[in-house]
């Protein structure tokens, strides 16, 4: 499938994919109405439940990678004039900011610093009657976690919105017990299948409360719910990226038979191993200690560190080409100066992360 079979994919995402999703985009496309489909469709939004630890009953993937997912979360939820309270200590919180106001929210900004997580009670104690307090919970742009739970037990009226992009299947996500009300993830980061779609979930308490016509015609949760609950008849909306589904429905069936605490243990074994790798190499972890995703590792990469005079740019790029290993660069504070390293899905492995610091060896001056 891959122009680059040889690639360990440790960037942000996407990961490399599970063997069986790879297979099962191979499987003959059928039509998006066949009660084939639809029969495995439903058998997807179930495994979804299963992933996301919920019964909601509207959950199921959004066509289109997670960005789509976050556009549904807040467009459906939040219009002009609403408060919408948002946590930012990083990119994707950033983004939430500028998709809450093109809905046209008042948006109430709690920042931490990046690196660092963000406080539950700040963001509790912005405004006295939000429509809705959103935050990231896996900050991929940093490596830090978020907490959640504290949020749902606080939050009185408001809806929570979390964005599970990178936290599903690689660390516990819990939106019921948690009383998430939205929530929505990605397919390539700890999931392993490719980009392209957006697993999302959404409450009865926050359906309740849905807009009727949002701006968004394509990801009117309203008209898609027909179509993939089956609740009133399924009838055409979109037609469904059917080979995304049958791949997303082969990553959650590994996900959910390896088990999902133990997914859970092992993307924690690796992040620990690269982690405590990299420290005993000297180098200094971006993201504070006890917030740390294992599936996405922030590492500062200091140019006086580097063998024969390589800036981490270049650095990268010869990590890629010797050993076929792809990273990512660092972001906002820490741009030109970390990198993002991911361990995710299928990529967590621990041949994975001694590849990287052996690699990383060769690159670092003694
Ligand atoms: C990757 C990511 C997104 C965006 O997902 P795309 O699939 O790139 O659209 C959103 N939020 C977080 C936390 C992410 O890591």
């Amino acid at each position: 499938m891959s122009a680059h079979p040889e690639r360990v994919l440790m960037g942000p995402g996407p990961a490399n994919p599970y063997p069986e999703v790879i297979e099962a985009f191979t499987r003959p496309v059928v039509g998006h109405l066949d009660p084939a489909f639809l029969e495995l469709l439903d058998e997807t939004n179930e495994r979804l439940r299963r992933l996301f630890r919920t019964q909601n009953a509207l959950t199921f993937p959004i066509s289109g990678t997670g960005s789509a997912g976050m556009e549904a979360a807040f467009v459906n939820f939040v219009g002009p004039g609403d408060v919408v309270v948002i946590g930012v200590n990083g990119v994707f919180g950033e983004r939430m900011c500028d998709v809450a106001a093109r809905c046209g929210a008042d948006v109430v900004r709690v920042d931490a610093e990046w690196g660092r997580p963000l406080d539950p009670q700040a963001l509790l104690d912005a405004h006295s009657a939000p429509t809705a307090i959103a935050l990231v919970h896996a900050e991929t742009s940093t490596g830090v976690r978020n907490d959640i739970a504290c949020l749902g037990q606080g939050k009185g009226d408001a809806l929570l919105i979390v964005d599970c992009v990178t936290s599903v299947a690689g660390i516990p996500v819990e939106i019921d017990a948690w009383g998430v009300d939205v929530a929505y993830a990605g397919t390539q980061k700890c999931l392993g299948v490719p980009p392209g779609l957006a697993p999302f979930t959404a409450s009865e308490a926050a359906l309740a409360r849905r807009r009727e016509r949002p701006s968004s015609w394509y990801l009117d949760l309203g008209m898609i719910a027909r179509y993939v609950t089956g609740d009133g008849g399924r009838a055409y909306h979109h037609t469904a990226p059917i080979s995304m589904v049958y791949a997303l429905h082969a990553g959650l069936g590994v996900v959910l038979d390896e088990g999902l605490e133990a997914g859970w243990a092992r993307h924690e074994a690796c992040g620990t191993a690269l982690q405590d790798g990299l420290e005993a190499r000297g180098l200094e972890l971006f993201a504070e200690a006890g917030h740390r995703l294992p599936q996405l590792t922030s590492v500062r990469i200091p140019a006086g560190r580097l063998a024969d005079g390589l800036d981490e740019a270049t650095a990268r790029r010869r990590l890629l080409e010797r050993w076929g290993i792809e990273v990512g660069g660092g972001l906002g504070p820490v741009a030109g100066q970390a990198w993002r390293i991911g361990c995710m899905g299928h990529t967590a492995r621990q041949r994975n992360v001694t590849l990287l610091l052996a690699a990383m060896a060769e690159l670092l001056d003694p």
